[in-house]
């Protein structure tokens, strides 16, 4: 194999994380995300196989890429997403693979996929009230959820990070709630700016709330030091002192974090996203179905960089993104 400098977009930022979304569909319908009746789903033969999945991710493999997460819609809507977990940390180069989901179905596959050698999980926790849970969700069930994270931290998950989207007139009075939760529970909280991604994220932007003013509400009842997590991702963190807790914030809308991207997002179409704000896009399934080989493979996903947007737009132009949150994960 011949030695390469890893991919470098045109603004000299290195890319080394895929977010690999391997279905757009979802079992539940978090307002801000997906609309109630949505159904145009991508149809099966426009998913990328397990095969193209691989053959793909082999490609940013070779490319530098080391990190790869799981996403969807819910992955574990995917059959044998086990299996397709077992695959991907096989692959030379990928050090480490984690998963995004709503938990609804963790339970049941948290062994297999830390078996598969997933080690890392993100799950989305807006609310730890029922009732409010259930409405956020368009009818999700708490207790499932719950149930899930604790299989998997019995299985060995650690850290399990909570994803929590803070959001004003909707659960801006839990904060103090989910800290405590994570620190009696020794997971890692991450609180998420609304964005305007698709119609119902722009019209959940009323209950946009800027973390620096959930940051200085969380101050008042806990004393909040600098920390640093690893795992290369956006969120800057604080951990909350004498406990292990660390609290991440992530903060698209008031601060953005674009010089430092280091990733792009593979839809389950095979359409590569450069960038979650914007639709630079670079169809890989084309040149997969053609019968592309292996180093044509890398020069399309090369080529493909060569389009990554310096930044995104969402305060400027939050008309922009018209897809769904569910197509690329996040
Ligand atoms: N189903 C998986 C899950 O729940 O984590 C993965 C996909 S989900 C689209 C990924 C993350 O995107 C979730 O944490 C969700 O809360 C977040 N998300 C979706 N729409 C959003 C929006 N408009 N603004 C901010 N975060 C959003």
């Amino acid at each position: 194999m011949t030695e390469h400098t890893g991919l470098i977009d045109p603004f000299g930022r290195k890319i080394e994380y895929v977010r690999l979304s391997v279905t757009d569909r979802c079992n539940l319908r978090c307002f801000y995300c997906l609309p109630k009746q949505f159904k145009k789903f991508e149809e099966p033969e426009q998913w990328l196989s397990f095969e193209e999945i691989e053959r793909v991710m082999g490609a940013f493999a070779r490319l530098g890429v080391s990190r790869v997460r799981v996403t969807g819609g819910e992955p574990l809507v995917r059959k044998n997403l086990p299996y397709l977990a077992s695959c991907l940390s096989k692959i030379p180069g990928i050090e480490d693979l984690s998963l995004s989901t709503n938990a609804v179905h963790l339970a049941k596959h948290a062994r297999e996929l830390w078996q598969a050698g997933v080690t890392r999980l993100n799950v989305s926790l807006d609310s730890l009230k029922p009732q409010r849970f259930k409405d956020i969700t368009g009818g999700g069930n708490l207790s499932k959820v719950l149930d899930g994270i604790m299989q998997a931290r019995k299985v060995g998950f650690a850290p399990i990070k909570i994803n929590m989207v803070a959001m004003k007139d909707v659960n801006d009075d839990e904060f103090d709630g989910m800290v405590e939760f994570c620190i009696e529970n020794g997971f890692t909280l991450r609180l998420i700016e609304t964005m305007p991604v698709g119609d119902t994220g722009r019209s959940a932007i009323r209950h946009y709330l800027s973390l620096q003013q959930v940051q200085q509400q969380l101050a008042k009842r806990f004393n909040l030091v600098p920390s640093i997590m690893s795992g290369g991702g956006p969120a800057r963190y604080m951990r909350v002192a004498n406990s292990d807790l660390r609290i991440g914030f992530i903060t698209p809308m008031s601060q953005h974090f674009c010089d430092t991207c280091n990733r792009v997002r593979l839809g389950v179409d095979g359409m590569l996203y450069l960038c979650l704000g914007q639709d630079h896009k670079y169809d890989l399934r084309h040149f997969l179905r053609q019968g592309v080989s292996d180093s044509e493979l890398d020069a399309h996903v090369i080529k493909a960089l060569s389009y990554k947007p310096q930044r995104h737009e969402f305060n400027e132009k939050p008309q922009q993104v018209i897809r769904f949150m569910s197509m690329t994960g996040g």
